[in-house]
């Protein structure tokens, strides 16, 4: 077998959730992001044991992938749409029961007209500037969507992440100053507006990142293990190079390992020469460049061959890895490979 095995704990994917939803006060529900097909975990197993560990909405980017968690859900749990209602989303809203956040007047009166009486959300702009109605457009709006019955009002932080950036502050005070006093539930809050306080939790929040292990959940179990097996093993002898472009050289005899996975599977390039992999505890450079479908490993010091290297897991987590590609946890996960053998432990599996 030569695809990685990536293992994913539904159990710690539970817990995580569990945690988040106790840093906030009893009165504020926690729902669970499932976007880009559950973080690049699959969204249908993820929701499921999320739905099994408690969890009873759920959000996504498209209705698309609204309509796949809804297959997987079955009636019941509320199922979000961050994008709104876009030209061709009616049959799937409808279809489906998904609640679109509705951005702009426009997605406003194409919901009103095609689906009249279909609930729906209200997404806000804080000062953020991607998604949601801004401050003027909302106060033209407000005295026509309040009678209909929004079933949430939701805005979203930019720089949650760091808690010190005054923008926290400064999108809290827009978003109250655009829904104090209306009768309906408000979120804020993803995963790292939850580590910011009581104050950022209001009725509903809605963490992704932090479920999956990712920071700034810093105390999140970790979720994924990659493990790739080694292809080959060879002797290496002082300069000579490994690798495409002969970016690395051996300055002493040396023992590479060849595993498989590479940028095909979302291993990205700018990781050449800078991660490392893990054979138990031990810590292995990567060498060379990454391939499309191989990485080279220096295993010199291992006192054998190693049947197969670490990527994630107990010793690294997806933001140290981040870290050694210069991206963020996020992207390492959502970009992970179709191809891995994936397995699911833990009770919902
Ligand atoms: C992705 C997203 C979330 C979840 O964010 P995390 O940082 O992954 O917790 C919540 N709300 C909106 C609007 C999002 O786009």
């Amino acid at each position: 077998m030569s695809t990685a095995t990536l293992t994913i704990d539904l159990d710690a994917l539970v817990a995580n959730w569990r945690m988040l939803d106790a840093a906030t006060p009893a009165s504020t529900q926690t729902a669970a992001v499932v976007k880009a097909d559950g973080y690049g975990l699959f969204a249908d197993k993820v929701s499921k044991a999320l739905a099994i560990g408690g969890a009873r909405r759920f959000f996504v980017a498209a209705a698309e992938e609204g309509a796949m968690v809804r297959q997987t859900l079955g009636p019941g749990p509320e199922i979000s749409v961050f994008s709104g209602h876009m030209d061709g989303d009616a049959a799937l809203l409808r279809d489906h029961n998904l609640v679109p956040m509705l951005n702009s007047t426009e997605q406003l009166t194409r919901h009103i007209e095609a689906l009249p009486g279909h609930p729906f959300g209200v997404q806000l702009d804080t000062g953020m500037n991607r998604l949601g109605m801004e401050h003027a457009e909302w106060a033209a709006l407000r005295d026509l969507v309040i009678p209909l019955n929004p079933t949430l009002i939701m805005s979203h932080l930019a720089c949650a992440d760091d808690p010190g950036h005054p923008m926290n502050q400064a999108q809290l005070a827009e978003f109250h100053a655009m829904t104090d006093g209306l009768d309906i539930p408000r979120s804020l809050s993803a995963t790292g507006g939850i580590l910011l306080g009581p104050n950022y939790a209001f009725d509903l929040t809605r963490p992704g990142i932090g479920l999956y292990g990712g920071e700034p959940f810093v105390e999140a179990r970790p979720v994924v293990t990659l493990d790739i097996p080694v292809i080959q093993c060879r002797d290496v002898a002082p300069g000579e190079s490994v690798g495409y472009g002969n970016s690395w050289v051996a300055d002493r005899p040396a023992r590479i390992a060849t595993i498989a996975a590479g940028y095909a599977d979302g291993l990205i390039r700018a990781m050449s020469g800078k991660a490392r992999l893990y054979s138990g505890i031990h810590s292995c450079p990567l060498v060379g460049r990454v391939s499309m479908d191989m990485l080279t490993v220096d295993v010199t010091h291992l006192p054998q061959d190693p049947d197969s290297l670490q990527l994630l897991g107990a010793m690294q987590t997806v933001d140290q890895v981040a870290d050694a590609a210069g991206t963020i946890g996020y992207e390492i996960l959502t970009s992970m490979a179709q191809r891995y053998r994936r397995i699911y432990t833990g009770i919902a599996a």
